[in-house]
């Protein structure tokens, strides 16, 4: 055996099996000399070597931005937000301003100013905002790299198709990776939700993260293992381990293979009941993943990306046009439109911004949307007269807390609508509107809610987070935060029953419907659609269509009388890993910890 073999554990959040060579990205940070300029020409020059460094980034982020991935997209807005970083007056300006007032060259200039910049973040009470330091640290070590003459592509020297160990890989170095000779990926950092994640989930790419010695461990050239399942490396492995996951990987392949093609069916139990899959989407570019992976509608459209990063909020005009065309894409399934979720701090340049001490519990969503009428009615003339050619839109409010929310908002709605008709515009008059449950308060009053709604959506990350008082994106607490709690279930059963009664039907579109292990707790609970990120699809049907209703009912009365989320955990993975023996070989379920996807997208 090779001395050097080891095994290395971090979490799976991309299945597959890569077995290859190891590719370690350079982390060596760049020495950064400190010396004063003594004339003015020196001074002059520093300052346009630093702008010519800051032109050259911003051109390298742009040809990376025309060159993306079409799975990659959803990055284009963090590439568009490091732009914007790159002027930014305390990154800049100050810079220029710390080689011009104290003559200090520009490589310690810069670095002073990033100093600044961390304090200034780290300050934030907002621990979101706070995370958002590493967008400008990513900036500033592209711009050092320039200065220091260092190549923009740190991946321009794979040759062959090989595993990338990294540190963490930002946002900006996942769109420069060259996908064809990328067999997976592991890093030193990073959760369940961190870019890397995300990023080789909707990729398709076998990855592991949190694998903390992984960099210092491995060598560029070392053979590797990858199980994105489990998160084990086995390092420089012996025959018999190559043999072993060679057959592993073989059988892997041909069953995402077969799933993906029975992908287009529609998801029948083994009893005969149908349940809808349905799609998450934040981007209009995500409808192809949508349609690719056997979408039955789009269940979530997360509307909030067209209003962030920008100096201007978009026009009634850039709206229409967007949601036209996503309806148009996906009709004649139904396109489901939340309207904009955002807090007031997340809202761009163009918001006056409101320092909130708790942003969760703060003016945001519906609130906001209440608040700001004239922001909300132009999103509802753009979503209106987008329902006119198609008629495949769905309307959903977002974070009502009770009646007087929702006849408010559609009070709102019948305004634009009348507006609409005296200007002599289409728009679909019939259009659904629904409530997402996402607040106790919600749940406690979905019977009057069902009285004016014509569907129900459970935004289970929200409802978790209010109802077990976790905030979704403190990782503090992110260990909590378990859809498998009893109250959670209970709030579930108790809205689908209520809705039931009314007549109407209930989504859960939050990140536990496109996990598996849920699904047939979902199932039993009577759902009558999950939405779920679209690479989530394929799995979730082939699950659905290999489970018997009946038995899924049984196994939640009996969860229901359990006492607490552990409980249920062990029994639901006893009896998944009993009914689908098939569907959970390949993917450990007690690597299913709870876990959550923070859906607050980057600034
Ligand atoms: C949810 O809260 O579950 C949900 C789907 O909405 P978001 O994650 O966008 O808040
Ligand atoms: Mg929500």
């Amino acid at each position: 055996m090779d001395p050097r073999s080891r095994t290395l554990k971090g979490f799976g959040v991309s299945p597959g099996i890569a077995i290859g060579k190891a590719f370690l990205v350079d982390a060596r940070h760049i020495p950064i000399p400190f010396y004063t300029l003594s004339t003015d020409e020196q001074v002059a020059r520093e300052c346009a070597r630093f702008e010519e460094a800051v032109t050259e980034v911003e051109r390298d982020l742009e040809t990376i931005k025309q060159s993306i991935h079409p799975d990659l997209k959803e990055q284009v807005h963090i590439l568009e937000a490091h732009q914007l970083i790159l002027r930014d007056r305390l990154l800049y300006d100050q810079t220029l301003d710390l080689i011009r007032r104290e003559r200090l060259n520009a490589l310690w200039a810069l670095k002073r100013s990033l100093n600044k910049i961390t304090e200034i973040f780290q300050s934030m009470e907002d621990e979101y905002v706070r995370n958002r330091v590493t967008d400008v640290s990513s900036v500033g070590e592209r711009i050092m790299n320039r200065l220091a003459g260092r190549k923009a592509n740190a991946f321009d020297e794979i040759r062959e198709r090989v595993i990338i160990v990294a540190q963490d890989i930002s946002p900006a170095d996942a769109a420069q990776i060259q996908l064809e000779k990328t067999l997976g990926f592991i890093t030193d950092m990073g959760g369940r939700t961190s870019h890397t994640s995300i990023m080789a989930g909707a990729l398709g790419i076998p990855a592991i993260v949190g694998a903390e010695q992984a960099t210092r461990t491995i060598r560029t050239g070392d053979l590797l293992i990858l199980d994105g399942s489990s998160g084990t490396v086995v390092v420089n492995p012996t025959e018999e381990q190559i043999g072993d996951y060679y057959e592993l990987q073989d059988a892997l392949e041909t069953y995402l293979k077969e799933i993906s093609r029975k992908a287009h069916l529609p998801a029948c139990t083994l009893d005969g009941h149908k349940i809808n899959v349905e799609a998450n989407i934040e981007l209009l570019e995500e409808v192809v993943a949508a349609k690719d992976h056997g979408a039955e509608a789009v269940g979530l459209y997360r509307t909030e990306f067209s209003y962030m990063n920008r100096r201007l909020p978009p026009t009634e005009e850039d709206l229409y046009n967007e949601y036209r065309e996503l309806a148009e894409l996906m009709a004649p399934l139904p396109v489901t439109m939340r309207t904009l979720d955002l807090g007031a701090e997340k809202m761009g340049r163009w918001h006056p911004g409101i320092e909130q001490q708790n942003p969760a519990l703060g003016l945001r969503a519906i609130r906001l949307c209440l608040h700001h009428v004239d922001l909300f009615k132009v999103q509802l003339r753009a979503i209106l007269r987008a329902s006119a050619a198609t008629r495949n839109i769905r309307l959903m409010f977002p974070l009502i807390s009770g009646v007087g929310e929702l006849q408010r908002s559609k009070a709102i709605l019948e305004e634009v609508k009348s507006e609409l008709r005296r200007e002599g515009r289409d728009f679909d008059d019939k259009m659904s509107v629904g409530v997402m449950i996402e607040v106790p308060s919600a749940v406690a009053v979905a019977d009057m809610l069902a009285e004016e709604a014509d569907f129900f959506s459970i935004g289970t990350n929200d409802l978790i987070q209010y109802t077990l008082a976790i905030d979704r994106v403190n990782e503090h607490v992110a260990h909590l935060f378990d859809p498998l709690h009893p109250a959670v279930l209970r709030l579930i059963r108790q809205v689908v029953s209520t809705a039931h009664k009314a007549g109407i039907p209930v989504t859960v579109c939050g990140e536990m419907a496109g996990e598996p292990l849920y699904v047939p707790m979902l199932l039993g609970l009577e759902l009558d659609s999950l939405s779920m990120n679209p690479q989530a699809i394929p799995r979730v049907k082939n699950l659905l269509r290999r489970a018997q209703l009946s038995d899924c009912r049984r196994f939640v009365a009996e969860a229901l009388t359990m006492r607490t989320a552990a409980e249920i955990r062990e029994a639901l993975q006893d009896m998944v890993l009993r009914v689908f023996p098939e569907e959970f070989k390949f993917f450990d379920p007690e690597a299913l910890q709870p876990k959550y996807r923070s859906s607050e997208p980057y600034v």
